[in-house]
């Protein structure tokens, strides 16, 4: 039974209904998450049973009304799953997940209630699109099929619901025993001296006093690997890295059999074509022929950089030597290091004077911290967003620092959604894993993340839509990914460049000669991160393709050498066992994502730039068009309408030097 004192139990009173963070304490998930399923369950119910004929409003308003108490709970529960995990939380998300899985089948494949959506008639577009969606996501839930097969389907999602968690736990906790002790500061050559005492208190902070500790960020490729001298050091860092997730392999292996099964069962050849069916892409041979495309002359490039570095190094270029000669290559073509760098990127000037001011400049939007409201974390920190009158916007927490208990990547999420119907404004959380020093520098790698993450955020920000179905980044996976990767634009504009990055102790900004360096090496070793990011895509789409149960090492190995993409000195930027964003991110069949979002990204920086950049009607067309529309409209027809044609890929080829 749960508690009337449940902070759970009604919406929350606080600016913005922010959850009452202060008052939620572990013990009262479970009970809001049993009466959360509970009461929505009861208002399915009497929407399937409801003795009127089928409307839009007594059935697809009233789904879009229902289930708030479960939202309210799952919104704060997973984002701290996520951002500030326990041993408790750990358990409940063992616990909840299957069940979860079990309520969303118990709505999708009742056959009263898909009865009655298919009898609605809509009265508008907006309706008629908002209808589409619902059938569309029952019709794929499997409310079509017989029972014995829905019996099936039931079971395979509660498996792999349990899986994806198991999947994460195993990582998180792999990715923390793995992190690399070092005993001597001697073995650290090459890190500055503020970055070495970072390592010493990261080890403090796990009990190994007197010690360094380098930790895993999640990509295989680890940011220490450009500086260590010591080259038995990188082995073993990028070794730990690289060997992550062992305990994973048989359970992926499961889950990609489980995903194939689901897949046949509704009607598809494989994963990877069922999740085609509802993305901008379309279908497999859309994706596969890009990915062809793409292939051959980033390899060519990374061969051309990997001959460079030996030239160098010379000897053979080894995973754990790339960063390093790279960063060698980069000194010496460009006199340029990240250590000169980072002086200017302190973290609070570029979140303030720059990922604010741009917004500002862009939408006329302005941003005041409100100390008074409390986050989940107190590393986390709360902004309230005012539009250009003065009008509350909505709020933006910014959590950017690596912790232990915080998973690894960079993420956006919303803890309350603007809709009309509810009369709700959004509260988005941007999470970030940036070590924390005194102060936080960062490098430039870490500025684009945040740009990029608050591109997401301003997609939740300026959601101005009715229904909680398409509010803010609820478009197609192959989509969201652009008005984020849009936003990265900015961080290298020169007025916006011009006012964050300034050196944190004299405030000088940054020499506009190094700015120069700067911006050129933007194009240097994009051979190497263009056939990271495409083994790593390849592999995805091999696992949802192609996976017969063969043994993972031998499979990945196959994989990448069929794709063309095996070049030893370039592992993929995840392997199998630690690819969290395929296995429990909701990314499977769906890594190819970043690269095709990237093309209208690429197309729309261009626009800008033929438009005159940084200026309010700029910024004004993109948030009308595109940002405010979340889910509300075919994403394609919003680009379509931002751009006035189709995308076109050339600016993506240039960029990526692949013309
Ligand atoms: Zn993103």
């Amino acid at each position: 039974m749960i508690s009337a004192a449940n902070p759970f139990l009604s919406p929350s009173t606080l600016p913005y209904q922010l959850p009452p963070f202060e008052e939620i304490e572990e013990e009262h998930y479970g009970p809001a998450f049993e009466q959360g399923m509970a009461e929505h369950l009861a208002e399915i119910e009497a929407i399937a049973d409801d003795p009127a004929p089928p409307t839009f409003e007594n059935t697809i308003e009233a789904l879009e009304r229902s289930g708030r108490l479960l939202d309210r709970v799952s919104a704060v529960f997973f984002n701290k799953a996520s951002s500030d995990t326990t041993p408790g939380i750990q358990a409940i998300q063992k616990d909840v997940t299957p069940k979860l899985t079990q309520h969303a089948d118990a709505i999708h494949l009742n056959p009263r209630l898909f009865a009655r959506i298919r009898a609605v008639e809509p009265a508008d577009d907006e309706q008629r699109w908002l209808l589409e969606r619902y059938l569309t996501d029952f019709v794929r839930a499997g409310a079509e099929l017989g029972p014995d097969d829905q019996e099936r389907l039931r079971a395979i999602n509660e498996r792999l619901s349990t899986l994806g968690t198991t999947f994460q736990q195993n990582l998180l906790a792999d990715t923390n025993a793995r992190a690399v002790v070092v005993d001597d500061a001697a073995e650290l050559e090459g890190l500055s001296e503020d970055a070495v005492n970072g390592l010493a208190e990261t080890a403090r902070e796990r009990g190994l006093d007197g010690r360094y500790l380098i930790t895993l960020v999640l990509p295989t490729g680890q940011p220490s690997l450009a500086e260590l001298a010591n080259r038995s050091l990188r082995r073993r860092v990028h070794e730990a890295s690289a060997g992550r997730g062992a305990d994973n392999a048989e359970l992926i292996k499961e889950m990609a059999g489980l995903r194939r099964e689901r897949a046949r069962l509704l009607g598809y050849g494989s994963h990877a074509e069922y999740v085609l069916a509802d993305q901008t892409a379309g279908t497999t041979a859309a994706v596969t022929e890009m990915l062809d495309r793409l292939v051959p002359p980033a390899v060519a490039n990374a061969r051309k950089e990997q001959a460079d570095l030996e030239e160098v190094a010379g000897h053979a270029v080894q995973p754990w030597d790339w960063s390093f000669y790279a960063e060698k290559v980069r000194r010496a073509r460009y006199d340029i290091d990240s250590a000169q760098m980072r002086p200017y990127f302190e973290l609070n000037t570029v979140l303030e004077k720059g990922v604010f001011h741009a917004a500002t400049r862009l939408y006329g939007v302005t941003f005041t911290e409100r100390p008074d409201l409390r986050a989940y974390h107190p590393e986390a920190r709360v902004f309230e967003v005012a539009d250009e009158d003065g009008g509350p916007l909505g709020l933006y927490i910014g959590d950017f620092h690596a912790r232990a208990s915080k998973r690894g990547g960079a993420w956006m999420n919303s803890l309350v959604k603007q809709s009309a119907l509810e009369g709700t404004k959004p509260v988005v959380v941007n999470n970030l894993n940036i070590v924390k020093g005194e102060p936080t520098l960062m490098t430039f790698d870490e500025v684009n993340t945040m740009f990029h993450e608050f591109g997401h955020a301003l997609h939740g920000l300026f959601s101005d839509v009715r229904y909680p179905r398409f509010s803010g980044t609820a478009v197609p996976r192959d989509f969201v990914e652009y008005p984020s990767q849009v936003n990265e634009m900015w961080a290298t504009h020169p007025e916006i460049l011009a006012n964050y990055a300034r050196h944190h102790e004299t405030g000088e900004p940054m020499p506009q000669d190094l700015v120069d360096r700067m911006l050129e090496t933007q194009k240097f070793n994009q051979g190497f991160a263009t056939v990271e990011y495409l083994a790593a895509t390849l592999l995805d789409w091999a696992w949802h393709t192609a996976y017969e149960g063969e043994d993972v090492a031998e499979f990945e190995a196959r994989a990448l050498r069929d794709a063309g993409v095996d070049l030893p000195a370039v592992p993929p930027r995840y392997r199998s066992t630690y690819f969290a964003h395929i296995w429990a991110g909701g990314y499977s069949a769906g890594y190819y994502s970043y690269i095709w979002s990237e093309v209208l990204d690429a197309d729309t920086v261009e626009w800008f730039n033929e438009n005159g950049g940084l200026r309010r009607e700029n910024g004004d067309r993109f948030r009308r068009d595109l940002l405010s529309r979340g889910g509300s409209v075919d994403a394609m027809t919003a680009f379509r309408a931002f751009r006035g044609r189709d995308p076109e890929i050339t600016p993506l080829l240039t960029r990526r030097g692949l013309l």
